[in-house]
């Protein structure tokens, strides 16, 4: 068997499984989706929403990009979430992140990736920001793990420094937002960051008369 014929075979058993568990299964999912959450994370192949969380299809609304990163110039994520905060209205937004993030390695380094280097910036300049910090740590490993982490809080930040996400807070007081780090280790995830509708953000990032 080819190895994408496997991805089509195990599709089928999937769907039969499925079926059999809960025959109303896909006609209900047809009809709407209506997931509570979207969930930001990092293309990695070991990182998949809904297995990691024990989810199914339908429970989150999943945007994936290199190091799960919030840039506020990228149509597509803006996209996903205007999306999902103004037409799905999710209650929760979640930034996930991971240790190992080859994403957040290729960043530390000074390796010329070619285009790529555009996206490793926005995590170089969490470097610089958190230099006295990460610096300080004995050793390499540390120094990821800790870079893994800032990532993922200055990304949920960058959510809250968006004008769409504080409109929601100040009318709706949703969603509420995570940013949590996933172990490939261990399968654990641990939480970084909590802010609910509300949080305090530095005043200059705040908009006034939404
Ligand atoms: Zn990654």
């Amino acid at each position: 068997m080819k190895s994408y014929e496997k991805l089509l075979e195990g599709n089928k058993l999937w769907a039969e499984e499925i079926t059999q568990l809960d025959p109303e299964f896909f006609k209900r999912l047809e009809a709407l989706q209506q997931p509570n959450f979207l969930w930001i994370g990092c293309s990695d192949s070991r990182v998949p929403a809904n297995e990691i969380t024990n989810t199914r299809p339908g429970e989150i609304f999943v945007h994936r990009n290199v190091a799960n990163l919030v840039v506020n110039t990228d149509l597509n994520l803006l996209t996903v979430l205007h999306y999902s905060v103004e037409i799905l209205k999710v209650k929760h937004i979640i930034i996930c992140g991971h240790y190992g993030c080859g994403g957040v390695k290729a960043a530390m380094t000074n390796n010329d990736y070619g285009i790529i280097n555009k996206w490793l910036l926005n995590i170089k300049d969490i470097y610089r920001l958190h230099k006295t910090e990460v610096d300080t740590l004995g050793t390499e490993q540390e120094r990821y793990d800790r870079m893994v982490e800032l990532n993922v809080r200055e990304q949920v930040i960058n959510l809250a420094k968006t004008s769409l996400i504080q409109k929601c807070w100040k009318e709706e007081q949703r969603p509420f937002l995570h940013g949590w780090v996933y172990s490939l280790g261990n399968g654990i995830l641990k939480s970084i960051l909590e802010m609910p509708p509300g949080s305090a953000i530095d005043p200059v990032y705040q908009f006034e008369n939404l």
